[in-house]
């Protein structure tokens, strides 16, 4: 049933950059015949699901939705992927992304952008774009994106979705193809919270092949139910400045609900959330400019056809390779790290990470979790992001924190606008308070 309306919607909504048809049929047969004799099937097996093309896959083209990449077949599996394939989930295939996970629309993509399911017109967000669009489309029941910076929440936000951003260590790295290190988690995208949990609660392990994993302390599908009363809701002004007004609004009668659940509203401050945006474009550009130094016509993927030297061969390599997002951020991370520029801009922005983790550690002195909304405004129209760079990146204002301090967070859907696109309301908790943010957005959901 997915694969014929993939068939049909992927035309329309550009969700998915290859179907592996075959091996979801394969895989599908097998949990029918373990069915058909009565053995008792694991929470995930036999579920259709999307991968985010920079999820490494064996055997199955794995692209970034980058011309650099393409032909590039991993010969192994992410740690991810690696779990789910053992509890026979349906892989249907690769889901569109900005190129290397760069950007905020999905345009950045090689194959061009995802759709958004409630308006062809309006993108279906970045950088997970592709998984969004497939799983609002209704042709994948759930798919895991990365979140750098918002990747996971905003398209999920964009789409009407739920998204989780899950504490920076607890979802193993291995075999997602690197962006910014210190910053990347793999997240699902689903339609409920409960999906979200389910599927966190399966990916969540430690892994000895990530340096940075520690796997999750508790389990997040248990909890989901408990009552939520006495909880305490932090609402940082910060948070809801340069806001859209009908997007305050309704995070704002969200916040409503949550009282008339018996849940205590706190104000507080975070002045050091003025510096987040800055710096995580310092960081993640510098991350990135050595992360992508990989791709040299050598190992991976594209080679320029003609050169003289191998200096001349690099640089055709990734000048033709790359697209110019990707361009831009190796430039800037290629500054920000040299000799000069380095004490102002790059150890500049690690002391400013320094304030922002402890900033929201004595936030959360005062509160169990931060409410605030995902994205400042709704979906964008199509080619929005094309036009003014800087613009873009002020639209991960509200993501990129929790990025930066390592936080789990996740959106909920949390109404409408007068176009009928979904807003999004955020909820973040302290590093492994991921059950307990699943629990106040499961109770208001
Ligand atoms: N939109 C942000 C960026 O362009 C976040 C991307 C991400 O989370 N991968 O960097």
């Amino acid at each position: 049933k997915y694969i014929k309306s993939i068939e049909a919607e992927n035309k329309k909504l550009n969700a998915y950059v290859n179907i592996t048809a075959e091996t979801a049929m394969k895989t599908a047969k097998n949990v029918d015949e373990k069915i058909s004799r009565g053995e008792i099937l694991l929470p995930l097996e036999g579920i259709p699901m999307t991968l985010k093309d920079n999820i490494s896959t064996k055997n199955i083209e794995t692209t970034c939705c980058s011309n650099i990449l393409k032909g590039y077949v991993p010969i192994y599996d992410a740690t991810v992927w690696d779990i789910l394939k053992n509890q026979n989930a349906v892989l249907l295939g690769k889901a569109n992304m900005d190129e290397f996970a760069m950007g905020s629309s999905c345009e950045t993509s090689c194959f061009g952008g995802a759709l958004n399911p409630y308006s062809t017109n309006h993108v279906a967000g970045g950088s997970s774009g592709g998984a969004a669009a497939a799983v609002g489309g209704n042709i994948a029941v759930y798919g895991l994106g990365s979140d750098t910076g918002g990747s996971v929440r905003q398209p999920a936000s964009f789409c009407g979705l739920v998204g989780l951003k899950p504490t920076y260590g607890t979802v193993s790295r291995y075999g997602l193809i690197a962006y910014a290190s210190s910053l990347d988690q793999i997240g699902p995208i689903t339609t409920s919270v409960e999906d979200a949990a389910i599927v966190y609660d399966a990916i969540s392990l430690y892994d000895k092949n990530d340096a940075t994993s520690q796997g999750s302390k508790t389990k997040t599908t248990h909890t989901l139910k408990n009552s939520i009363k006495g909880m305490k809701i932090g609402i940082a002004k910060e948070y809801f400045e340069g806001i859209r007004d009908d997007v305050r609004e309704s995070v704002e009668s969200a916040v409503k609900v949550y009282e008339s659940l018996g849940a205590e509203v706190v104000s507080i401050s975070i002045p050091q959330l003025k510096h987040a945006l800055p710096v995580y474009y310092i960081l993640a550009c510098a991350e990135a400019s050595s992360n992508l130094g990989r791709y040299d016509g050598i190992r991976y993927g594209y080679k320029t056809p003609s050169y003289n030297d191998i200096n001349d061969m690099i640089c055709k390599t990734r000048s033709e390779g790359f697209g110019k997002e990707v361009k831009r951020r190796i430039m800037l991370g290629t500054y920000v790290l040299s000799a000069g520029y380095y004490d102002a801009y790059y150890k500049k922005a690690q002391q400013l990470r320094g304030a922002l983790v402890n900033a929201f550690k004595d936030a959360f002195k005062k509160c169990d979790v931060i409410v605030s909304p995902t994205v400042p405004m709704t979906a964008f129209e199509l080619n929005f992001t094309q036009k003014d760079p800087i613009e873009t990146y002020m639209t991960d204002i509200l993501t990129v924190p929790v990025n930066i301090a390592g936080l789990p967070a996740v959106s909920v859907p949390c109404g409408f606008d007068n176009k009928g696109l979904p807003i999004g309301m955020q909820i973040i908790g302290n590093s492994f308070d991921d059950a307990k943010i699943l629990n106040a957005a499961y109770q208001y959901e």
